[in-house]
């Protein structure tokens, strides 16, 4: 390591750990996972022109590479621990990385998931890769995209379409008013990981994902990995207000296509009803039933007048930005 870059590491990312821990400046860092928990791991990556633009602000990304690690956890049911960072930039820029750790610690002290450690290179594009360090008690096998069964109702958090919407007026394809522009972007910049509600579902829900790949290729991922199928009612499907300045299709089809999303679709007993509404009410985070699934398999839409279509989750290749390909 160079003198320089040691400098940055301290400057920006030695931050205070949890009694016990052993932090940043070490060769590894040390934490003791708590009695009773088993440890839950995830990691995601981000670069520059492929999952943000290079003039993308820093304090949003900051706060999204943490995001998108911390909605993999939730997903889970797992809690943070904390997390190691993984950091290419072509080169010290001290307003970039002041501005990146802000949003990145911002998160970080928010959802109490300290940063323990990582590595710090040069590279030509911006590349992130953060580690995300979790936790679920011993013997609870977590949120898993294989427990869903047939006759479960399928759930989803919050409302959808605001994020891809947004990309698409960033990229020139719509063009949206300032003010609908403005509210739509914070979910693209800023999206909230659903971390209280993935840990309230242990014990309710049977598997959950999060679905930052769209809601149809998510729940077909539950559907595949269940070895069932699902039934969704359209009309249900909850749409962002501000979507109304599109046609109600376009809206359609960005909350059930649109990617970039950190809210969850979890299946549960019907006979879970009141207590997930209660959750949803505890947590004021909106909850929506959304369809049920199925024993044969297969993702079907029942429409407005009683017919039942089939959902193709690659069916629309104009929605499918480059930004959110995972490979
Ligand atoms: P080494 O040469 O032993 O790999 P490094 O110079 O890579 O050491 O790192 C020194 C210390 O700084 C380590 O504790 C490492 O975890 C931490 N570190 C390096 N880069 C980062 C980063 N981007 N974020 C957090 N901690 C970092
Ligand atoms: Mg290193």
């Amino acid at each position: 390591m160079k003198a320089g870059e040691f400098t940055l590491i301290k400057q920006y990312f030695d931050r205070p750990v949890p009694e016990g821990f052993l932090g940043v400046g070490d060769d590894a860092a040390i934490l003791s996972v708590p009695l009773g928990q088993s440890l839950v791991v995830c990691k995601d990556m981000l670069v520059q022109g492929r999952h943000f633009v290079p003039d993308v602000s820093a304090h949003s990304l900051g706060h999204k590479s943490l995001a998108v690690n911390l909605s993999d956890l939730a997903a889970m049911g797992a809690k943070p621990l904390g997390f190691l960072l993984g950091l290419g930039v072509p080169k010290a820029e001290h307003a970039w990385l002041s501005e990146y750790a802000l949003g990145l610690h911002a998160l970080a002290d928010q959802t109490g998931c300290p940063l323990i450690g990582g590595d710090t290179v040069c590279s030509q594009d911006i590349v992130i890769s953060i580690t995300a360090l979790g936790t679920l008690p011993q013997g609870h096998p977590g949120l898993r995209r294989n427990a869903a069964q047939a006759g479960d109702d399928i759930w989803i958090s919050g409302v959808l379409g605001a994020a891809d919407v947004a990309l698409q007026h960033q990229l020139g394809q719509i063009t949206l008013s300032e003010d609908v522009f403005l509210r739509l972007r914070q979910y693209l910049d800023y999206p909230t990981p659903r971390l209280a509600l993935g840990q309230g579902l242990l014990g309710l829900a049977h598997a959950a994902i999060d679905i930052s790949d769209g809601l149809l290729q998510d729940l077909s991922h539950v559907l595949n990995a269940s070895g069932c199928g699902a039934e969704l009612v359209l009309a249900d499907v909850p749409i962002h207000p501000d979507l109304a300045c599109l046609s109600f299709e376009k809206a359609q089809i960005a909350a059930l296509q649109g990617g970039d999303v950190y809210e969850l679709c979890f299946t549960a007993p019907a006979g879970l009803r009141d207590q997930i509404d209660a959750l949803g009410l505890a947590l004021s985070v909106q909850l929506t039933r959304i369809g049920q699934i199925q024993a044969q398999p297969g993702l079907f839409g029942l429409h407005g007048d009683g017919q039942l279509t089939p959902l193709a989750p690659e069916g629309f290749d104009h929605f499918a930005h480059e930004h959110k390909d995972n490979v």
